[in-house]
């Protein structure tokens, strides 16, 4: 079963390009698909599905399916709905951008007091966690300091 898909037909292009299309690490896979306006989707079935979020269009190619392909375990790890999320709640369209751009640890019911988006989701910042809105991205509850232990 091929893990990534793409959502668009692809179209046979005439012209070759002659530089594989490569990441060296998961942060430059993701800082290209944000940077590009691609969006990653996981199907209820595994399949990691890859389409362009922004006006124009762009072609979702085999090379870039072959290039994302190293990373599918970390995609679908992070796709998945959080720890939490309400069974009868879909995640947003727009999903990708947050679960691969931060670290989202939990999620909770909780309707937004500015768009009344249903759930509230606990982003990790490293030295802080905060709980915010995946909608409009307002800060839900005030930030909890991240206790770590020092080694
Ligand atoms: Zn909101």
């Amino acid at each position: 079963m091929m893990a990534l898909q793409k959502v668009d037909t692809m179209r046979i292009s005439s012209q070759k390009d002659t530089s594989r299309l490569t990441f060296k690490d998961f942060q430059e896979a993701v800082s290209w698909i944000l940077r590009g306006g691609y969006r990653l989707q996981l199907r209820s079935d595994g399949v990691v599905e890859v389409c362009h979020s922004l006006p124009g269009g762009r072609l979702v190619t085999q090379d870039i399916l072959d290039a994302l392909t190293p990373f599918y375990r970390e995609f679908k790890r992070r796709l998945k709905k959080p720890r939490g999320w309400p069974r009868n709640v879909e995640l947003p369209k727009w999903w990708s951008d947050i679960a691969l751009g931060f670290t989202i640890t939990r999620a909770r019911a909780s309707e937004c007091p500015e768009c009344g988006f249903p759930v509230a989701i606990l982003v990790d910042f490293d030295m802080w966690n905060e709980w915010r809105c995946p909608q409009c991205g307002v800060i839900a509850e005030p930030c909890l300091p991240n206790i770590k232990t020092v080694s």
